[in-house]
């Protein structure tokens, strides 16, 4: 992710590409963890609490920001571009 080569092949992208391609990826909690309404501090229990805390106490900074936020930026040349636009995701095939 330097912008001066392909993330995929390593191929230089402005000395051999007109166009380069910029992937980017955000991976997210589907939900806000930060909106924690009092009802929902009311319905959970004590202990359910404590444990959530105590799970979180046991990871880094980086590992508790990673679960909840997660971005990727890669540049890709145009041959590589097509290859990835084919599995964006490996194991699910792009099937229409
Ligand atoms: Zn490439």
């Amino acid at each position: 992710m330097d912008g001066i080569s392909c993330d995929r092949c390593g191929k230089g992208l402005l000395l051999d590409e007109d166009v380069r391609y910029l992937v980017q990826i955000v991976v997210q909690a589907a939900y806000d963890p930060m909106e924690i309404s009092r009802e929902d501090l009311k319905k959970s229990n004590r202990d359910e609490w404590n444990s959530l805390l105590k799970k979180l106490e046991t990871l880094t900074e980086k590992e508790a920001q990673d679960q909840i936020h997660r971005e990727f930026r890669f540049d890709l040349c145009p041959p590589c571009q097509r290859v990835y636009l084919e599995t964006p995701l490996p194991g699910l095939s792009s099937a229409g």
